[in-house]
């Protein structure tokens, strides 16, 4: 491996160990939950998902999952509970779908790197991930996307060479 690509697997380490340095901007996530499939998206705009919890009342333990398991990246306040929520039910399952990944996945998301010498948006689209940095550009992965790999590990495809 070459020298460019070590020193990118390195900065990648680092930025998973500082997600605060990362913003989320949108995303778009399936969540198996015990019973059915939910997709949960959220954007500038909010939080929405597809269960009837979401839909009746704003909340639901599969938004609060997120909330809790994308933390350090959201920049945000979680969501307020609504009028009759069970909130012990809610919190735990939300407690221990973000605990078992490999009920999420990403379909899509976009966030802003905070660098150490500038600024970069990586977006994922299918599984496909794009950066506006120079190596992406000429490589293909980047630090930043295998940021992302690592700290949403199991829950997006894994295109880079393998970061551990
Ligand atoms: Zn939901
Ligand atoms: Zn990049």
């Amino acid at each position: 491996m070459d020298y460019g690509m070590i020193g990118k697997i390195e900065k990648a380490k680092r930025y998973a160990e500082e997600p605060e340095r990362i913003t989320l901007h949108s995303f778009t996530a399936e969540i198996h939950g015990d019973n059915n499939t939910y997709i949960v998206t959220f954007s500038p705009e909010g939080w929405d998902c597809s269960c009837a919890a979401f839909k009746g009342h704003g909340n639901c333990a599969h938004v609060m999952a997120m909330e809790i398991l994308l933390k350090p990246m959201l920049k945000r306040e979680p969501m307020p509970y609504y009028h009759g929520q069970n909130i012990v039910s809610d919190v735990e399952k939300a407690h221990r779908y973000a605990l078992q990944t490999d009920r999420i996945h990403f379909l899509a998301l976009e966030v802003s790197f905070h660098g150490e010498n500038s600024d970069h948006q990586t977006t994922l689209t299918g599984d496909v991930w794009h950066c506006t940095c120079d190596f992406h550009h000429s490589r293909g992965v980047c630090s930043h996307s295998m940021a992302m790999e690592k700290i949403l590990k199991g829950m997006v495809p894994v295109t880079s060479v393998v970061v551990s």
